[in-house]
């Protein structure tokens, strides 16, 4: 079910479980921002998912109360993931859901990273 992204930070979702350790992932990445792992339902050849380390909600959450070295720190955790896996040529895509009409189901902000195949137009 998607969520509402203005709801308070709950430090019991699946992927503050997988920061902590709680749950095992197929971790591709880790620095002092940023966590990535393989998405278990993976929806191209590759299918990545890049997380904050701080407890933020969304998108929106992060970009209105992240620090600048913590939004730095990911930014750049997300463009090393992509190009340490060598997905820069011939691309790949990133994706954020937000909130309900985004259709966001895990309330800790993720990037996903698609690549592997051409993907099209992208789909609103
Ligand atoms: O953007 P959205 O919140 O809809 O995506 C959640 C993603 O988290 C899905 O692609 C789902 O497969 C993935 N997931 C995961 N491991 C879990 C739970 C969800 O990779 N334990």
């Amino acid at each position: 079910m998607p969520i509402d992204a203005t709801q308070p930070y709950d430090d019991q979702n699946i992927f503050a479980k997988i920061l902590r350790g709680e749950i095992p992932s197929k971790k591709v990445h880790e620095d002092d921002h940023a966590l990535a792992f393989h998405d278990i339902n993976p929806q191209a050849p590759h299918h990545i998912l890049v997380i904050p380390k701080g407890p933020y909600v969304s998108w929106d959450d992060f970009s209105a109360r992240a620090s600048e070295a913590e939004i730095a720190g990911f930014v750049r955790a997300v463009g090393k993931v992509a190009r340490d896996l060598g997905f820069v040529e011939p691309g790949y895509r990133l994706l954020a859901n937000v909130g309900l009409n985004g259709h966001q189901e895990v309330p800790h902000l993720h990037i996903h990273l698609f690549a592997g195949r051409p993907l099209g137009p992208m789909l609103a």
